[in-house]
């Protein structure tokens, strides 16, 4: 089975209860959510029980909530106390831990409206999460997918809504069907957005390319990349990158909270043009110092 799946012994928080994971089977099939995708996440990390950048990761959550025009029925302080219960009630007191606040619309209308004033449930769920602060993750393949990010306008791009997730989902289908491990997608006017679910930096001598955060979510590890790379000489350049410019860079990672830095050792961006990366120094320079900001935050 896969490694990322949610714990089978944990507990999970739904509405203020903690719920075994086997009896957690709570949402009815005429759900708003489960027919128009009208549901929110987040995706949080927890290393030795110490939960990094939860301020940020709540209000994104609630900020995602009110995209949607998702009534939670509970504040930001709620929440943090929801996150600190699954933790501490799952023991996740040493090593890594991702953990995924949730929150659907129940059965309100059949149709695609929703009503605003219908309240949502929220879960609190997790696993534990291999650890991708380790250094020693081998390099990923990328495919330069087919499916292109839509325009802003037709998008909530600072929405963790799953209904953004569509094309993300194809194309990892489309790469996995080539056999390729990750995905970089273009925007519609053709410049690097990000990748399927990750941000996305190129790197030149002591310079950090990256897509302006107008057609990618703009991720809390991105934040974390451009400080850290402030902070060591790097100058950090908001860019539109086009596919055929990818090949005078010497480094190319992604990041996300749930991978955090991956190293990227190829992109096929046609069944004739495969770029390859040789060197990871800057890579694992950022990875480094990320996991020292993750275990000291
Ligand atoms: N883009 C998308 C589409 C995402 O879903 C994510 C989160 N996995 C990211 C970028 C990275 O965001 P963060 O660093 O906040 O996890």
């Amino acid at each position: 089975m896969s490694q990322n799946v949610f714990e089978e012994n944990s507990l999970i928080w739904i509405d203020g209860n903690l719920i075994k994971y086997k009896n957690a089977n709570c949402v009815h099939v005429a759900s708003h959510s489960l027919h128009y995708a009208s549901s929110i996440f987040e995706g949080i990390i927890a290393f030795d029980g110490k939960v990094f950048e939860l301020p940020r990761h709540v209000d994104r959550f609630f900020n995602s909530a009110a995209t949607l025009g998702i009534n939670l029925n509970l504040t930001k302080q709620n929440l943090i106390d929801a996150i600190s219960q699954v933790i501490k009630e799952n023991n996740y007191v040493n090593g890594l831990y991702y953990i995924r606040p949730l929150a659907w619309r129940d059965v309100e209308d059949a149709t695609i409206k929703g009503y605003k004033d219908g309240i949502a449930h929220v879960a609190v769920m997790s696993r534990r999460l291999y650890n991708c602060l380790n250094k020693d993750i081998s390099p990923i393949h990328l495919l330069l997918s087919s499916w292109k990010k839509p325009p802003r306008s037709c998008m909530p791009y600072d929405c963790k809504g799953s209904g953004n997730y569509l094309i993300p989902i194809l194309s990892k289908q489309e790469a996995r069907n080539k056999g390729l491990d990750d995905v970089l997608l273009l925007d519609c006017d053709g410049f690097v957005a990000e990748g399927g679910s990750t941000n996305s930096f190129f790197v030149k001598e002591k310079s950090l390319f990256t897509p302006y955060p107008i057609h990618c979510l703009n991720g809390i590890t991105r934040q974390n990349i451009m400080t850290i790379a402030k902070n060591n000489g790097y100058s950090v350049i908001e860019a539109n990158i086009r596919p055929d410019e990818i090949e005078n860079f010497d480094e190319l990672f992604l990041t996300g909270t749930a991978v955090g830095i991956l190293a990227v050792a190829s992109i096929t961006l046609s069944s004739k043009t495969k770029i390859e990366f040789k060197k990871f120094d800057a890579t694992n320079f950022f990875k480094q110092m990320y996991k020292e900001r993750v275990i000291n935050f």
